[in-house]
């Protein structure tokens, strides 16, 4: 009794701690809208540069991304865009990639399913060093033979620890191929096991010539710059290089005419029977590409559910007590049609089961309660923290542009974004995830023990 009393009294005290915190939150928010100050300009050959300034060290972020990837994969030629994105890498003009490398310059390399991303940061005065290295990416490629062999190994072993060996790697790659057809997104970034093996140097080179082109790509360049000093640059290195004819890219991802199905996926060994997870996957009833609005409400929506305190996660952690993880994400612009999953992860088949029944159950009370507005006004306030934290960092801002912009976004709508959280309404959030979790899922994928034996 003494415990219920004073866990009262603590609550009433911690909810006069959040309006307080409210309070100044409300003043914080003023602090952190400011604009970035971003410019935009684009070469005669259609290359487009975007330029965010911040002077707090002599240091340059500078990152290019292909408007081309994994969804630019010809059928059963599956992991071209990742292969290619490590060929590039490691043997583009050795020179300059060990001189990058004395000069104490960081550099990496990634590949998505829209993009196909290298990245540097450099000493203010050494820029003009990354701009030859990554123009002389952009035009040629070179394949050695013993280079190609070695990166062949290395990607195989990339799979093999993902998403052979990872049980997140293996959802991921069943859930796309569970919902999508095979010839329109149904394949993980790094491409099946088989399809790799097959992949010849022609392959890349045939995807270099047909997408490594100045009018698909993007420069986005995030720290200390003079801007006029990048503009000569970027005409210097890389307006003399010929735009393409590129064709648009089949969109990825498109739904099948199929309703619900379902998949289990053999995962481990008959022995470990202490994992398991379920991932349900459910359409987003509206095109955010048609509808910015509703795509922002709909991510505020989604982040309020992956809070702690919030009432999905309360019920799942303290009522089952066995699910070890669960989230939910909306994924946006990647595929044609967006979509919403929810994950769990569970140390058991039995708690996976549990976790599932208890979803269904969940689901229904969620329409039912929806978000309330303190928990809407903590994710803004958290939005904005991020934000805060994004501005302070080159690259994560830069990353922030270049995802956003390679994912279909234009440069208007991304700074639309910010203004666009604040004025979003419960209601808003509560009429689009009615529409989504109303239907019933579009997929549900299961990772069970390997053996596993269903009586
Ligand atoms: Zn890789």
């Amino acid at each position: 009794m003494n415990y219920s009393r004073s866990s009262r009294l603590s609550s009433r005290f911690s909810l006069n701690i959040r309006r307080l915190a409210a309070v100044v939150f409300a003043l914080f928010i003023f602090d952190v809208q400011a604009k970035y100050n971003v410019v935009r300009f684009t070469l005669k050959n259609g290359l487009q540069v975007i330029c965010i300034e911040k002077k707090s060290a002599p240091i340059i972020f500078f990152s290019i991304w292909y408007y081309c990837g994994s969804k630019n994969d010809a059928i059963s030629k599956s992991g071209v865009a990742h292969y290619l994105e490590h060929m590039a890498f490691s043997s583009n003009k050795m020179e300059f990639s060990e001189l990058l490398e004395d000069i104490g310059a960081l550099k990496n390399a990634f590949t998505s399913i829209n993009t196909i991303c290298f990245h540097e940061v450099v000493s203010k005065k050494n820029i003009e060093i990354v701009f030859i290295y990554e123009a002389i990416r952009m035009i040629s490629l070179n394949i050695g033979n013993d280079i190609f062999q070695s990166e062949k190994g290395a990607i195989l072993e990339e799979r093999s620890m993902c998403v052979d060996n990872n049980p997140g790697g293996a959802m991921q790659e069943s859930t796309l191929a569970n919902i999508f057809n095979r010839d329109t997104g149904g394949i993980g970034v790094i491409g099946w096991k088989h399809e790799i093996e097959t992949i010849i140097p022609k392959d890349l080179q045939e995807f270099h010539d047909k997408w490594f082109a100045p009018n698909n790509a993007l420069i986005v360049i995030s720290g200390d710059f003079e801007l006029d000093h990048i503009k000569k640059l970027a005409e210097k290195y890389f307006e003399k290089i010929p735009s393409k004819r590129t064709e648009k890219p089949k969109e990825a991802g498109v739904f099948p005419e199929t309703a619900v199905c379902l998949k289990e996926i053999e995962y481990g060994s008959p022995k470990n029977r202490s994992l398991a997870a379920v991932e349900y996957v459910y359409r987003v009833p509206f095109s955010s590409r048609e509808n910015l609005r509703k795509s922002i409400a709909l991510d505020v929506a989604i982040m309020a559910l992956n809070q702690p305190a919030f009432f999905v996660k309360k019920i799942l952690k303290d009522v089952i007590n066995c699910a070890t993880h669960a989230a939910f994400g909306y994924i946006d612009r990647v595929f044609a049609q967006d979509i919403v999953a929810f994950e769990i992860s569970a140390s058991s088949i039995d708690a996976a089961h549990d976790s599932e029944n208890m979803w269904r159950y969940l689901r229904k009370r969620l329409l039912h309660i929806g978000i309330s507005q303190s928990e809407l006004d903590a994710v803004k306030r958290q939005y904005l923290v991020s934000l805060a934290y994004k501005k302070d960092d080159i690259v994560k801002m830069s990353n922030h542009f270049g995802l956003l912009l390679t994912g279909g976004y234009s440069l208007e709508e991304i700074q639309e974004i910010d203004d666009m959280v604040q004025s979003i309404t419960t209601k808003e959030c509560n009429d689009l995830l009615r529409d989504v979790f109303t239907q019933e899922p579009h997929a549900i994928s299961r990772i069970v023990p390997k053996g596993y034996d269903r009586e």
